[in-house]
């Protein structure tokens, strides 16, 4: 195979130039290592992508709202300078079938007063469910920013990080410890269940608690998966979500801006078919990487974004790795669950239970309007169908931003679940497609009747999608679900979450490490930090 890098050897080939893969690169480059990102698509940005699908429409065709990306990661590789722009995305409007509704803003005074037509009880209780949420957050923040503990050595540096966990779960009030725990253990529904009584109220809050998992409102475990969507900050506030200026993509490219400006390279439409490993030390060590179309380039190091079965399973030739690792690795669960459906509008929606436009629009949009809603919805995708009735997160970006549109259209953002990979048998996604996408629109029609007539173009997003032109795996929105047992020294593989592979220089720094999913940048840049701690101490 030819050898193309010239005499050119990189210290660091990360794989995939998504917003991990970029933040990786930026980290290293910075820290002047010579690094070359290699992106499989014709654009960067993996999951965080803005493509123009239709003329003069540009969509964040996956990911479509901002709130976890790391402030230090804004900060270290000044983005803003580089084109990032965050425009606040305010409240959550869920209309409900009996022609009332429930719309919760940034605004205090008029969230209690809203909150209140429906239960004072619930109202007051608000309040205090706010405050205990932002302790679970200062608990958890630092741990999103640290190297997962490895409890298994009796390294004293590993034991200082559960030390230094313990010391703060015991600087907690008692109230809040409880707290804690019963959020790593219990459903979304059951714990919000402990705090209010308004039924659409709880089925709303409960749709942050089933975010790209395979996982129903009422099924343990989500009500942590609730904290991790709590925990995103925008200037300090946690729970604030916003829009990025330019669509998702254009937090990939500030990102990939500065990885260029401290010298990486990065190419697209550069897919990647294996992982050179040399035998010279125990399960080998990563030389460089061989492209789809043959082409070999070596580097010191690779750093994969990708998830484990790809890097793994893919692009390692089988006997590299051990029993045990392969195990984790083939026990990591995807079960894609989400899928979206992007359109292209002639005018705005109106809704039958606040009709006109106002305000409302300009938040997320949320079809979840009854508890036992959000359970059947699950209940189709349980036995492999995509909910008849299913919850929709919708946003409309060109209320805020009017660079993705034409002047006067609009483009509507609607993240959908449950579109689960694994369809019962006889049905799959190819045939079932445009089905799914219809019954998004009738259900949105059920609430908004002018829909149909204002759609001028449809693109519908399968986890089939997902997996065939993201490269994600099972369609899973988070390279891999968010669920206790895949999270923290657990992620991707016990006693393999800090950063390391069995293979000597092959690094991970994807969604699938620590802390994981959303647009978060914390894998690429702890990534980052154990490359270069390790090469220091080479
Ligand atoms: C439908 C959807 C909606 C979402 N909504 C939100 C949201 O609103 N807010 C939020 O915070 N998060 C959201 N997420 C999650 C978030 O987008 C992802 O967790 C995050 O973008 C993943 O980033 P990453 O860099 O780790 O991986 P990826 O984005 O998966 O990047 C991996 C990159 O590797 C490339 N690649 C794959 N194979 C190869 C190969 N062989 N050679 C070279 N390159 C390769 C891929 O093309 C890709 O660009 C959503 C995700 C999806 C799919």
């Amino acid at each position: 195979m030819p050898d193309v890098s010239n005499g050119t050897k990189f210290d660091v080939i990360v794989i995939g130039g998504g917003h991990n893969g970029l933040t990786n690169a930026a980290y290293l480059a910075k820290a002047g290592k010579k690094v070359l990102v290699l992106e499989r698509r014709h654009v960067l940005g993996g999951a965080a992508c803005t493509e123009e699908v239709f003329p003069g429409f540009k969509f964040s065709v996956c990911s479509y709202v901002v709130s976890l990306l790391r402030p230090e990661i804004i900060r270290d590789l000044d983005l803003p300078r580089h084109g990032l722009e965050i425009l606040p995305l305010d409240g959550t409007f869920t209309p409900m079938p009996n022609g009332d509704h429930l719309w919760r803003v940034n605004d205090h005074g008029k969230t209690h007063r809203e909150i209140a037509r429906h239960s004072r009880v619930d109202a007051e209780a608000y309040d205090e469910f706010g405050k205990a949420m932002q302790a679970m957050c200062r608990f958890v923040k630092p741990i999103l920013s640290m190297i997962p503990p490895d409890p298994a050595t009796l390294n004293p540096r590993e034991l200082m990080k559960l030390l230094f966990i313990g010391r703060r779960f015991q600087g907690m009030s008692s109230g809040d410890k409880y707290n804690q725990v019963q959020l790593m253990t219990m459903s979304a529904i059951d714990f919000l269940d402990q705090w209010f009584e308004t039924d659409v109220l709880k089925a709303t809050m409960s749709a942050s608690g089933i975010i790209g998992t395979f996982l129903g409102v009422r099924s343990p475990g989500t009500a942590y998966v609730l904290l991790h969507h709590y925990m995103g900050e925008i200037d300090g506030a946690f729970r604030a979500w916003g829009f990025a200026r330019g669509g998702t993509g254009a937090i990939s490219n500030a990102i990939a801006d500065a990885a260029r400006e401290a010298g990486a390279e990065i190419r697209t439409e550069a897919p990647i078919a294996k992982i050179i490993v040399k035998n010279d030390v125990k399960n080998g060590r990563a030389t460089g990487v061989v492209l789809a179309n043959g082409d070999e380039i070596y580097a010191d190091v690779v750093s994969s974004s990708v998830d484990p079965r790809l890097t793994f399973t893919k692009m390692i030739e089988p006997g590299h790795l051990p029993d045990e690792f392969m195990d984790g690795v083939k026990r990591y669960k995807f079960r894609g669950s989400s899928g979206k459906v992007n359109m292209a509008l002639d005018g705005l929606p109106n809704f039958k239970c606040m009709p006109g436009v106002g305000a409302h629009l300009r938040g997320a949009m949320s079809i979840s309007p009854s508890v036992e809603y959000m359970e059947k919805a699950y209940d189709d995708a349980k036995y492999g169908h995509w909910s008849s009735r299913p919850y929709i997160d919708m946003v409309i970006p060109t209320l805020t931003d009017t660079s993705l549109a034409p002047p006067g259209k609009h483009i509507l953002s609607c993240f959908v679940q449950y579109a689960p990979y694994k369809l019962a048998t006889g049905l799959n996604w190819d045939t079932e497609k445009e089905n799914f996408g219809d019954n998004v629109v009738n259900t949105i029609a059920q609430y908004a009747p002018n829909i149909k007539d204002i759609i001028l173009h449809r693109q519908v997003v399968t986890p089939l999608d997902l997996e065939r032109e993201w490269g994600l795996t099972e369609g899973n929105i988070f390279q891999g679900e968010l669920s206790l047992e895949q999270l923290f020294f657990l992620r991707p593989v016990a006693g393999w979450a800090q950063f390391r592979s069995p293979i000597k220089n092959l690094y991970m720094c994807g969604s699938a490490t620590h802390p994981g999913g959303g647009i978060m940048g914390a894998p690429g840049r702890l990534a980052a930090l154990e490359i270069l701690k390790d090469g220091k101490a080479a």
